[in-house]
């Protein structure tokens, strides 16, 4: 089944944020109540019903983690430790100080800056493992500051003793002891809540399922949470220099992800769009999730074919893609123009597996057109600031009556007098 090709106004793009059945929302609903009153005990009776395991201890074993090296090979562990010294590099230049500026009349105002003290991370673990997740969310918890984190993810049939080696394995390199062998709803009800075996966070942090998703909108209130993370899209702007097997092999790297994933070509060039479309066929054949990738495609993929470049820019700002890729001549010259991207992939070379795995950005980005507002994971989700305020005295006689005619103002007596006490007691 081809991809569509289509004109830009043809394009409706799917805004999967506020997905989810009224059975899901309903079921979501239930496991965030029951986890919160019932702890250990609901997360036991979920964690049967929907992973098919009988956990007694949730929290994974120091020996447990260590024994996963030996089912982790060298060659894959020392890529994953050279992708996280960059994608500690990167995160580093985010970090912020606390600050105070002083006035010449003795006051002072200022900001701490200071790290969240207490973070939950789901690594989702359903249908595959995504040791890179752990070191997207991870990183720029660290980097800020944050003293405790805890590691929640499902328990796997698939490992012994129940979770994926390799995200066990991608933990330990940073040296995260807590991790939880528990995953979906429950994972986050109880990160929310706290039970007798895992102790409530303040802040919840990482992509999963539709469970998970509507789970963090639930608790979202009693923690904080990063963001509702949606299906993953890439759209990829092309001219005539651009290579159709890059295009191809690029669209269907995110069409791989899942059948809700979306991939879009947009271009000015009628001869780019066919070429690409004939090699999205011929690649499909050999790739091994050809049928998620098929699905994709299908359902949620497009070649745009725009009169103009300046139609084509136009597009993506309508989309605000979660990942764009710029494969023009001149990437560059186009950047100061795109408004709404959550990461943009400059030229041949910057295909989207060098973001999401390697460079050192992070790779948990706004999907479904939030970039239009939202930005990716980065130090910041992981700091608290609070103001300062000191008024010397003579900075309150100077403001004072600007402050009392302000509460009056809003019919606020009370604050007016505190200010007034104050004049009257002092002379001011
Ligand atoms: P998951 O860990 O998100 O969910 C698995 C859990 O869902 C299970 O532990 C189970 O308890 C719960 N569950 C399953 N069926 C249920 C049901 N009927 N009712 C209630 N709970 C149920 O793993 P997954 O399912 O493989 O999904 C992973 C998701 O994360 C995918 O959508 C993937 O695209 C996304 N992802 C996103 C990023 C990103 O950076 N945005 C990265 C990696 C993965």
């Amino acid at each position: 089944m081809a991809v569509r090709i289509m004109k830009p106004a043809a394009y409706k793009q799917e805004q999967q944020l506020d997905y989810g059945t009224e059975a899901q929302h309903d079921a979501v609903k239930q496991i965030v109540a029951a986890v919160a009153e019932q702890g250990d005990e609901a997360l036991r009776q979920y964690t049967k019903q929907f992973d098919r395991m009988e956990i007694r201890d949730f929290r994974v074993e120091e020996t447990v983690i260590q024994a996963a090296y030996s089912d982790v090979d060298k060659v894959f562990l020392e890529a994953l430790r050279r992708a996280a010294d960059r994608i500690r590099s990167f995160h580093e230049k985010q970090k912020r100080l606390s600050w105070h500026d002083s006035q010449p009349d003795g006051s002072m105002l200022g900001q701490l800056i200071r790290p969240l003290k207490r973070v939950g991370l789901y690594v989702p673990g359903g249908t595959a493992a995504y040791p890179s997740s752990v070191l997207m969310n991870v990183i720029p918890a660290q980097v800020a500051g944050v003293k405790e984190i805890a590691l929640a993810t499902p328990p796997s049939t698939a490992g012994e003793p129940g979770i994926n080696p390799y995200i066990l394995v991608a933990a330990a390199e940073l040296g995260i002891q807590e991790i939880y062998r528990v995953g979906g709803a429950q994972a986050i009800a109880a990160m929310a809540y706290g039970t007798e075996s895992i102790p409530a966070v303040d802040k919840i942090c990482g992509p999963g399922n539709i469970y998970v998703a509507l789970a963090k909108r639930y608790v979202y209130g009693k923690v904080d949470i990063d963001s509702i993370a949606g299906p993953s899209d890439i759209t990829v702007l092309a001219d005539e220099h651009a290579d159709p097997s890059y295009v191809a092999a690029d669209l269907l790297s995110q069409a791989e992800h899942d059948a809700l994933a979306q991939a879009v070509l947009v271009t000015a060039s009628p001869k780019l769009a066919e070429q690409v479309q004939q090699e999205i066929e011929r690649q499909l054949e050999s790739l091994p999730r050809k049928e998620i990738a098929a699905r994709s495609l299908a359902d949620n993929g497009a070649i745009i074919v725009a009169d103009s470049l300046d139609e084509c820019v136009d597009t993506v700002n309508r989309i605000a893609p979660e990942h764009l890729e710029l494969l023009v001549e001149e990437p560059f010259a186009l950047l100061g123009r795109i408004e709404n991207a959550g990461a943009i992939f400059l030229g041949p070379y910057s295909s989207e597996p060098v973001g999401d795995y390697y460079a050192g950005p992070n790779h948990i980005l706004p999907t479904g057109g939030t970039a239009r507002y939202a930005s990716p994971l980065n130090v910041d989700d992981f700091l608290k600031k609070t103001s300062l305020i000191y008024y010397s005295k003579a900075a309150l006689a100077e403001a004072g009556p600007d402050i009392m005619t302000l509460a009056r103002g809003e019919g606020l007596e009370g604050h007016a007098r505190a200010i007034a006490i104050r004049l009257e007691k002092e002379g001011m």
